[in-house]
């Protein structure tokens, strides 16, 4: 029986509920008046049920489609305007004891360098990231108990946070580790994580079971109730995800929205993120194998269609995808991307030998942060580096009442431009320095509140003056 408010896998992602939507999605898919129904209901920016979503998303009526594309566009401007949040993901350990089969860390890959990076190590990590500019991290490793317990990840956690370099600082430790217990969850939460992130690889039970063969994480429930337990282990920022190119993308969205209907219903807050990558090329993995791969025009209009049902989650793209594909998703409603990223255990310090390879995937987008933050502001983009909500405790349910009442603007404009100040007195080149205080001047006429805006103004001084760290 299909509950949103269950807290069984099976019943809030139900199978049944899963094939009758897209039953309803395929009979409904030139349905114009129930398409223009479902559109106007996304135009008064609430979101929509994974049903309705599941109609525009196989809409095949060109007109139809334009306009959820601009609707997309629309939201995302009003949601979020034209900024763009900066993160990188910090790989600790490759060491893992499951069998999933597009991964090259899985247990039976035996030629992949295993790494696990020490408490020193990652200074040197952190210190390089910090020397490019980064202030947000996605802390990552396999799961093994052994190698890579919960204390190894706090003591990191702890290590990253403590290391003050020059002007740099991390501000936000966001974790994506395995599922786990109630207990370390909040043994994360009490070391300060931002979100915690696991992917769900596929809403598709059988799928899942295959594409798991062997480990902890063949256990689908376990897996997928994961964000229950996080959330009764006190975290209330968690990200979603599935793997696209796994099983047949139709299924996957509904899923993936029901699991965001579902946290709303249990915990009274979606997810903070919803992140979108695709099966990649990587050392043992072809992709080709993997028979549901989605063209970029199919993966446009999924991102377009969560940008409208959930209007206010973020959305994250990762260097998986090369720039123009990113561009384009850009505009379509997400919100993060990293910049300048390694996918190795260890590679921000020193590039890793050749012959030590132990990437998880093949970065498609390999520009350095720089590049990305110069791009980004040539397409009229702010790159931010802001942290602030987390740091003021505006987290969960205080963060969407905060966003729904729109009033999130008021804080995360102001603060992009007094970050990317601070990335460009720190770390940017003189050309991209030279385009981004042109950006700020410009930008700060769109701080509406004068009182704001003045503050802004002192405030950017200031950092040029040497002090750092100011927020809204
Ligand atoms: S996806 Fe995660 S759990 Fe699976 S093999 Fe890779 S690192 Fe391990
Ligand atoms: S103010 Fe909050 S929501 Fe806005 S960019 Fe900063 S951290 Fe994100």
């Amino acid at each position: 029986m299909y509950d949103p408010k269950s807290l069984k896998a099976e019943e809030f992602i139900n199978h049944e509920e899963i094939l009758e939507t897209l039953a309803y999605a395929e009979k409904n898919k030139s349905n114009v008046e129930l398409i223009d129904k479902i559109i106007a209901k996304a135009k008064k920016r609430k979101g929509l049920t994974h049903r309705e979503a599941a109609v525009l998303l196989d809409c095949d009526i060109k007109e139809k489609n334009d306009e959820i594309f601009a609707l997309a566009e629309q939201i995302k401007k009003d949601f979020y305007g034209n900024r763009i949040v900066m993160f990188a993901p910090l790989y600790l350990s490759n060491y893992c004891i499951n069998g999933c089969v597009y991964c090259p860390y899985h247990l039976k890959n035996k030629h992949i360098a295993r790494k696990k990076l020490t408490q020193e190590e990652i200074k040197r990590e952190v210190i390089a990231l910090q020397d490019m500019g980064h202030k947000r991290l996605a802390l990552e490793t396999g799961e093994d108990p052994q190698n890579n317990p919960i204390e190894y990840v706090l003591e990191s956690i702890k290590t990253i946070y403590g290391i003050k370099h020059k002007n740099g600082a991390i501000r936000r430790v966001n974790v994506n580790i395995a599922a786990t217990t109630v207990e370390n969850y909040r043994k994360l939460k009490e070391a300060g994580i931002g979100t915690y992130i696991l992917f769900q690889e596929t809403y598709h039970k059988g799928s899942y079971e295959k594409l798991h063969p062997t480990g902890p994480k063949h256990n689908y429930a376990y897996h997928t109730e994961a964000m229950d337990r996080a959330m009764e282990g006190g975290i209330d920022d968690v990200g979603l995800g599935v793997l696209f190119g796994l099983e047949l993308y139709r299924y996957e969205f509904a899923g993936l929205l029901m699991h965001a209907e579902h946290l709303e219903a249990v915990h009274g807050v979606g997810p903070h993120t919803i992140s979108v990558p695709r099966v990649k090329k990587a050392d043992d993995i072809d992709p080709s194998t993997f028979d549901n791969g989605i063209d970029d025009n199919t993966f446009a209009k999924i991102v377009a269609c969560i940008r409208i049902s959930v209007p206010y989650t973020g959305m994250i793209i990762s260097t998986r995808e090369n720039a123009k594909c990113r561009e384009r998703l850009l505009h379509l409603g997400i919100s993060q991307i990293s910049g300048g990223s390694k996918t190795s255990v260890g590679g921000y310090a020193e590039p890793e030998p050749e012959d030590e390879c132990s990437e998880q995937f093949d970065v498609s987008d390999s520009r350095t942060l720089d590049q990305v933050v110069a791009w980004l502001m040539e397409k009229g983009y702010i790159p931010s580096f802001c942290t602030a909500c987390y740091r003021e405790g505006r987290t969960g349910d205080r963060f969407m009442s905060l966003c729904k009442a729109g009033q999130i603007q008021n804080c995360c404009h102001p603060n992009a431009l007094m970050t990317l100040k601070e990335y460009l007195e720190d770390y940017a080149s003189p050309e991209t320095r030279k385009l981004g205080d042109a950006l700020i001047i410009k930008e700060l006429d769109n701080i509406p509140n004068e009182k704001v805006r003045q503050i802004v103004q002192e405030r950017l001084g200031k950092i040029e003056a040497g002090e750092r760290d100011f927020r809204f």
